[in-house]
């Protein structure tokens, strides 16, 4: 829908028919950021921004660098969608509603076909058949697919990546710390082998969640999904201190109060129920007071905040944004474009391909920017 706004606007003398399946379009849109379309990230740095995106980072720094962002913004304020940027980044329309988002994409776009589902696609000379689910048959010069899924296009030729869940959050088995539901530590890392995520981590009744989480989710997803949702989580609690400090800490609090009880206090800043379970995790009784505590038992509970272990059995989708990661494989696709390398004539953009991104705008960001490339390529032709 993007590219086809902006090619209204570019080269008004093509002719250009959107085809969707469903009964209107932008569904996603509408949804996007709980119905508010968190539809960029503030961004002074192509190459921090990317940092974002799991898959497609390194094939998106070109594309950003024409149309990123700060394009995206201008784009959609010079087209009556004024938009606010939050503290942590993320921007939304100034009036709080994807629809005006929807307005803009959809005020000069020319022709749109709702229920019309592409059921095949293959190519003649000069141009593709477009074979639709009630059976009639299209034709065009140029094709341009940006269906999200594509289930069509592997009759093409091209490779689809498979497709896996990425952003979605952690189930355990430890009921003692889901006990603790409710409970967010602000700087965390999770690990899952080699893989480390960084961020705030809350614990929920059923698992762990916040971005450090998400973040373990999106980037771990493929290999995640090898074990099933099944693994063992490493956590540290305190990353930001190594776990020999962390023993530095506990022994001078044996030191400096010994007749207090362990379980009453965490010198390391960790909340006092938190505190209480790595207490008991490290084989300490709660009421054992510093000075009865042993230099291995303190070292046991120094591990215990920097290599908390939790039994992963399962997954859970994300309130707010979830993404598919898998698409179109990217080595397929020339980037300067968005034109198939294997179909001349053919393009992609948006989640079509094998791109994903962390949650805060990135996924709508892909979007626009490909989009944006397929729509100028095409105009040029
Ligand atoms: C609940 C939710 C909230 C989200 N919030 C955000 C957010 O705030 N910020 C952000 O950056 N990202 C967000 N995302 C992700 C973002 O919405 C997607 O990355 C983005 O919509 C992808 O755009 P797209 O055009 O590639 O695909 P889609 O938005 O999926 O659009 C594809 C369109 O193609 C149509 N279609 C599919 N197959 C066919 C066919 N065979 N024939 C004809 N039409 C077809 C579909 O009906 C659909 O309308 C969210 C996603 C979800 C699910």
């Amino acid at each position: 829908m993007f590219a086809a706004a902006v090619l209204a606007e570019e080269a008004p003398e093509l002719s250009v028919l959107v085809l969707e399946k469903a009964s209107k379009t932008l569904a996603k849109v509408r949804v996007s950021g709980g119905g508010r379309c968190n539809l960029t990230h503030a961004c002074s740095d192509i190459r921090e921004f990317v940092k974002n995106y799991p898959r497609g980072g390194r094939e998106l720094i070109g594309p950003f660098n024409r149309f990123g962002p700060a394009e995206t913004v201008e784009w959609f304020e010079s087209h009556g969608v004024p938009l606010v940027t939050l503290d942590d980044g993320c921007l939304f329309p100034r009036s709080d509603t994807s629809e005006d988002v929807i307005n803009a994409l959809c005020k000069n776009t020319a022709q749109i076909r709702t229920n019309a589902e592409v059921s095949k696609v293959w190519p003649f000379d000069g141009g593709f058949n477009v074979k639709l689910a009630g059976g009639e048959q299209l034709s065009c010069k140029k094709l341009l697919v940006a269906t999200g899924g594509g289930a069509f296009v592997e009759g093409l030729g091209h490779t689809i990546e498979p497709c896996v869940p990425s952003l979605f959050t952690f189930n355990t088995s430890d009921k003692e710390l889901t006990a603790l539901s409710g409970i967010v530590v602000e700087n965390a890392q999770v690990s899952a082998g080699k893989l480390k995520a960084d961020g705030a981590l809350l614990i929920t009744h059923t698992g762990v969640s916040g971005p450090a989480a998400l973040r373990l989710s999106s980037f771990g997803a493929r290999t995640l999904a090898e074990t099933n949702y099944h693994f063992e989580m490493k956590i540290n609690w305190l990353p930001s201190v190594s776990e020999e400090e962390i023993f530095q800490t506990l022994e001078k609090q044996r030191i400096d109060s010994p007749k207090k009880q362990v379980g009453t206090w965490s010198p390391v800043g960790l909340s006092s129920r938190h505190w209480k379970l790595l207490v008991e995790r490290a084989g300490i009784d709660e009421k054992c007071e510093w000075g009865g505590c042993s230099s291995k038992a303190l070292r046991h509970l120094a591990a215990q905040v920097s290599g908390f272990t939790l039994p992963i059995i399962g997954k859970n989708k994300h309130r707010e944004e979830f993404v598919t990661c898998g698409g179109i494989r990217l080595k397929e696709v020339d980037f300067k474009t968005m034109e198939s390398r294997l179909i001349p004539g053919l393009y992609f953009a948006g989640e079509v391909l094998d791109i994903d991104a962390l949650t805060g705008g990135f996924n709508l960001q892909a979007a626009w920017t490909t989009g944006y490339l397929a729509a100028q390529s095409l105009a040029s032709e």
